[in-house]
């Protein structure tokens, strides 16, 4: 975190040097201290310091200086930094003018030129000052500051990404400028195009980027985006479950191992609010939680995780080459496909358009505190609605579940079932599918169907979250890999038809446990055609499939 600033102004550079010298002897290691020749440079860099958040502790400031006074720059200088401690620096002469300003500009104190020697004329004020500011000032956030509409798909997809990557940042909301004072002197600092083009991302470093790609972002996040090598034993595509337990399995018994996620670790665990019945958690865990420990244990083993999508396979002998989105390739021996699936979208009228501004695809847990004390509609009857339903009902006024069936029996663990029921503001819509979304640029009501009276309800509605199974992510790997009618990779004894093995199968053995129809090419988790979709299944097939990985490798180098 930055340290908080100490602002010294003059026009006079000599003078300027001594005080910015002494400041730093006695403050450099708490505090940074920074210089101006005049009140609007000054200014220019207070700016910049509120944009990116930094804090302001102290000001010390000449009277005497063309343009701006000391008094009059203090006087604009405070509607930024209203808490910043200030000090007025005089020549005897204008003592007066600053006595006189000790109100106008709520000066804590004025100093005589020249200060000599510090420690008896300048330390004893300043340090008492400084205890005071850190005594009543809170610290700020000053990681990356996200600047948006609530009800706009980008800002909601930017909020998601770092919030899944762990990348801390704090969220301005453009709706709010006129009740939030914070918003309000953030936007008044924007230049018209940054207004215009939202979102508007700040980093730290003072970098803006006005409606940035999620690569863009990984990149300026501080996330690796391009790999540190050609060339890898093992290559895993996708970080949910199944990814990380293969990586870290793999880089802990020695192999060089790239994992390539799209979006963020953890795959959809990691968008899980409570998975109760993972080993070893006898309270349970937030999937957020899990992803974090294991991409904190993958790094401790040496892996490569790659923020970056992988588009295409091709193959070159024993080599298996990865193209990824920006254009660049990598190869390895081994390669590991474990994308899971994603939310299988629902077609009915108004979803597309109103996707991501008041209806979302999971539970987007981002989103939870927008929908505080408001109603929450969740569309599903399966664990991940059911753990949803239960993680709005903290902050919605009532959380309405829109199931299809006539019970959940079926499709839900009887331990979130009872859950549910427990919860008062939980209230379940059986025999109930969505007709119609209906809202301008943001979703406003639904229309539900209950298929028990054939009757329509139109309800007012800002928040919608839906989750109603799942498409496998293999579009990216062509015809190279043989997959079900639905996408999901066939592996092992799958693959044989009438005992005989995959077309084009080179290899004198039948394809292994978990490997595809090409050798060296395996499946893990959620993608694979016929997986328990579970976790721990995920976690499972992720750390065994290494020991074949291993057998393959021995054959082939
Ligand atoms: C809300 C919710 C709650 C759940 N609760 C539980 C629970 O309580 N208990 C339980 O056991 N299970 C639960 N599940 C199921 C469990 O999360 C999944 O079975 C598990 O995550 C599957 O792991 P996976 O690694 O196979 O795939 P995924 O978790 O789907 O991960 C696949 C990853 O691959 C990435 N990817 C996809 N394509 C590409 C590409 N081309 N390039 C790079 N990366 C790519 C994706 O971004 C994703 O991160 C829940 C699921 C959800 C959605």
């Amino acid at each position: 975190m930055p340290k908080p600033v100490l602002l010294t102004v003059d026009d006079d550079r000599e003078v300027l040097r001594a005080i910015e010298r002494d400041l730093r002897r006695k403050y450099a290691g708490d505090y940074r201290v920074l210089r101006a020749e005049s009140g609007p440079a000054a200014m220019e860099i207070l700016r910049e310091l509120k944009l990116r958040n930094n804090s302001v502790a102290l000001f010390l400031v000449d009277q005497r200086m063309p343009g701006l006074s000391g008094v009059e720059f203090l006087e604009q200088a405070i509607t930024l930094y209203p808490d910043a401690k200030r000090v007025l620096l005089t020549a005897y002469a204008d003592t007066d003018a600053a006595i006189a300003a000790i109100n106008d500009a709520g000066i804590n104190h004025y100093l005589l030129k020249p200060w000599d020697p510090p420690e008896e004329n300048l330390y004893p004020v300043l340090d008492d000052l400084l205890e005071d500011w850190q005594a009543s000032f809170p610290p700020q956030f000053e990681g990356i500051r996200v600047l948006g509409n609530r009800w706009s798909p980008a800002s909601h997809n930017i909020k998601d990404f770092l919030a899944r990557n762990h990348v801390p940042y704090q969220w301005l909301d453009i709706e709010t400028a006129r009740t939030d004072k914070e918003v309000q002197s953030v936007v008044d600092l924007l230049a018209d195009e940054d207004k215009r083009d939202l979102p508007l991302v700040i980093f730290p470093n003072g970098l803006r980027l006005r409606q940035p790609t999620l690569a863009d972002l990984a990149e300026n996040a501080g996330l690796k985006t391009r790999a540190a090598e050609a060339f890898y034993d093992l290559a895993i595509v996708g970080g949910g479950p199944a990814g990380l337990a293969a990586a870290v399995y793999g880089a802990s018994e020695g192999l060089r191992t790239v994992m390539i996620e799209r979006e963020a670790p953890g795959g959809q665990a990691g968008m899980s609010s409570r998975i109760e019945n993972y080993l070893g958690f006898p309270s349970g865990l937030s999937g957020a939680d899990l992803a974090r420990r294991a991409v904190v244990q993958a790094r401790r083993f040496g892996v490569e995780i790659l923020s970056a999508e992988a588009t295409a396979l091709r193959l070159d002998g024993p080599y298996r080459f990865l193209k990824l989105a920006d254009g660049a390739e990598l190869s390895c021996h081994a390669l590991l496909v474990a994308t899971g699936v994603q939310w299988r979208k629902l077609d009915a009228p108004g979803v597309e358009r109103l996707t991501g501004a008041g209806i979302y695809y999971g539970a987007a847990m981002t989103e939870a505190m927008s929908a505080k004390d408001e109603d929450v509609f969740v569309i599903g009857g399966a664990n991940s609605a059911g753990q949803a339903a239960m993680y709005f009902s903290r902050y919605a006024r009532r959380v309405v579940m829109l199931v299809r069936g006539s019970s959940l029996a079926a499709s839900m663990s009887q331990y979130l079932i009872n859950q549910l029921k427990e919860t008062p503001n939980v209230q379940i819509e059986f025999n109930s599918s969505l007709l119609e979304a209906h809202g301008e640029d943001h979703l406003e009501s639904i229309s539900v169907l209950c298929s028990a009276t054939n009757e329509v309800n139109t309800v007012p509605a800002n928040s919608l979250f839906i989750m109603i199974g799942a498409a496998p992510n293999t579009n990216w790997l062509g015809e190279v890999i043989e997959r079900d009618e639905r996408g999901f990779i066939y592996s092992g004894r799958d693959l044989l038809r009438d005992g005989k093995r995959p077309k084009g199968w080179p290899l004198d053995r039948d394809p292994g446990l978990l490997e595809t129809n090409i050798p060296g090419i395996f499946v893990v988790g959620d993608v694979r055609h016929g997986s328990v979709k579970r976790v721990a299944s995920g976690v499972g097939e992720g750390s065994v499939a290494i020991s074949f990985v291993h057998q393959y490798l021995s054959k082939v180098i």
